[in-house]
C-alpha cells in the first residue's frame, strides 16, 4: 500500500471550515477584546444549550475544568476522591492538584469504565466524591454509580473530556452528575485550535464559584474573595469553538458509521472489539481494540502505512509521578492487562470508509500471516 492512513487528521476539520474560522478570527481581532468577553459568554450559552445544562464556565483546559470543580466543591487535603484506575492521568492529576487523594478502582473489563460495585467498596469516611470517566467516548454506567453516591452522600464529577455528544439512557454525558469537566484539546471530538476547556453544571452557585476561581478569585476586578487561579477560555478559542459546535452531531454520526464498519469487518478476527451495552450511545472518541500480540500488530500496521496509537501505555498507578501512593505492578491487574493489549485504530469524522476497509484488511492479513 502506497498511501498512508493517519490516526487522526486534525487539520481536516479546519480545512472544511476554513472560511468560517477565518471570519471568527477576524471578528475577534477587530473587536480588540481578547479575554472574557462576548465570545466566551456566547460559547458558554451555546454549549450549555447543546447539552441542556443549566450553566457553563469556559476555562483554560480539561485538567483545570476538573480541578476547579473539585475546588468549588471544597474538596482538598484529607479528602478522598474515587477515580478509575483505567484512565488518562489527567483525571488523577485534577485530584492531587486540589490537594486530595485519588483512590483508584478497577474497571469492568469489557467496557473499560468504572465498576460501580467496586466504587461502593472503596468508600471510606474521608470519601467526598467519585470521578467517573467516559473513557474512549463510551459513557460509564452512571445510574448505579449515582445510586452509590446518593447512599454515601458523595458528589459525582464527570470527566467528560472524551465524551462530547455521548448519551447514556437518552441523557447527555456531562449532565449525569453534579458537574462535568470538558476538554477542547484539538484532538477531542470538539476541539479548539489550542488548549481550551469548560465546566458544566445545573448548579448555578457551583458554576459561579468556578467563574471566580478561574479569574484570580475575583468577581469584581481587583477585589479577591478567595485565592484563585488564572484559567480562562480565550475569546479567540471560544469564537473558533462556536464555529465547530454546530458540526459536532454530524461529525459524531460519521464516527459512529465508521465504528459500525469496523465492528462488522473485524468480527471474525481474534481481536477483542468494543462492547456497547444497551442504552449506551458512545461518542466514539477512540476505537480501541485489544490484542495479545498488540505490539506486533502495531508494527505490522505501521509497515503498511497505518498509524495507530496506544491509549494508554502506562496506567497512572505505575507512573513515577504517583510513586508516593505505593502501588506497584499487579496492584490493578485488569487495568494493567488493558494497558498491555489496547490499540486505538484510526477514527475521526474525516476518515474515509475506504480507509476503514483498508485498515480492516491489513488486520486480517496480520492474523493470516501469524497463523
Ligand atoms: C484530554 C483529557 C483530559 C485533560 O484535558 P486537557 O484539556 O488536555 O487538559 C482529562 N481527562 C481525560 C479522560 C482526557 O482524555
Amino acid at each position: 500500500m502506497s498511501s498512508t492512513i493517519p490516526f487522526l487528521d486534525v487539520g481536516a476539520a479546519c480545512r472544511e471550515l476554513a472560511g468560517e474560522l477565518d471570519d471568527a478570527y477576524r471578528r475577534v481581532m477587530g473587536s480588540g477584546w481578547f479575554i472574557l468577553g462576548k465570545e466566551v459568554a456566547s460559547f458558554e450559552q451555546e454549549f450549555a444549550g447543546y447539552l441542556g445544562a443549566g450553566f457553563c464556565a469556559g476555562v483554560g483546559n480539561g485538567l483545570d475544568a476538573l480541578h476547579l470543580i473539585l475546588r468549588a466543591l471544597d474538596i482538598g487535603p484529607g479528602d478522598e476522591v474515587i477515580v478509575p484506575a483505567n484512565t488518562y492521568i489527567a483525571t488523577w492529576l485534577a485530584v492531587t492538584y486540589a490537594g486530595a487523594t485519588p483512590v483508584p478502582v478497577e474497571p469492568v473489563e469489557r467496557t473499560y469504565n468504572l465498576d460501580p460495585e467496586l466504587v461502593a467498596a472503596a468508600v471510606t469516611p474521608r470519601t467526598k466524591a467519585v470521578l467517573p470517566v467516559h473513557l474512549y467516548g463510551q459513557p460509564a454506567d452512571m445510574d448505579p454509580i449515582l445510586a452509590v453516591a446518593a447512599r454515601f452522600g458523595l458528589k459525582v464529577v464527570e470527566d467528560a473530556a472524551q465524551a462530547h455528544g455521548a448519551r447514556y439512557r437518552g441523557r447527555s454525558a456531562g449532565r449525569l452528575g453534579h458537574a462535568a469537566g470538558w476538554s477542547f484539546y484539538p484532538g477531542k471530538n470538539l476541539g479548539a485550535l489550542g488548549d481550551a476547556g469548560a465546566v458544566t453544571s445545573d448548579n448555578e452557585a457551583l458554576a459561579e464559584k468556578v467563574k471566580v476561581l478561574r479569574n484570580y478569585g475575583s468577581q469584581v476586578k481587583y477585589h479577591n474573595e478567595v485565592k484563585g487561579f488564572n484559567s480562562r477560555l480565550d475569546e479567540l478559542q471560544a469564537a473558533l469553538l462556536r464555529v465547530k459546535l454546530p458540526r459536532l452531531e454530524e461529525w459524531n454520526a460519521r464516527r459512529a458509521r465508521l465504528a459500525g464498519m469496523y465492528l462488522d469487518l473485524l468480527k471474525d478476527t481474534p481481536l477483542l472489539l468494543p462492547v456497547v451495552p444497551p442504552g449506551m450511545d458512545p461518542a466514539w472518541h477512540l476505537f480501541v481494540v485489544r490484542c495479545e500480540q498488540r505490539d506486533a500488530l502495531q508494527n505490522f500496521l505501521r509497515e503498511q502505512g497505518i498509524e495507530t496509537l496506544i491509549h494508554y501505555p502506562v496506567p497512572p498507578h505505575l507512573q513515577p509521578a504517583y510513586r508516593e501512593l505505593g502501588f506497584g505492578p499487579g496492584s490493578f491487574p485488569i487495568t494493567e492487562r488493558i494497558h498491555r493489549e489496547a490499540l486505538s485504530l484510526p477514527i475521526g469524522p474525516h476518515l474515509m470508509p475506504v480507509e476503514v476497509e483498508c485498515v480492516s484488511a491489513a488486520i486480517h492479513a496480520f492474523f493470516a500471516n501469524s497463523r
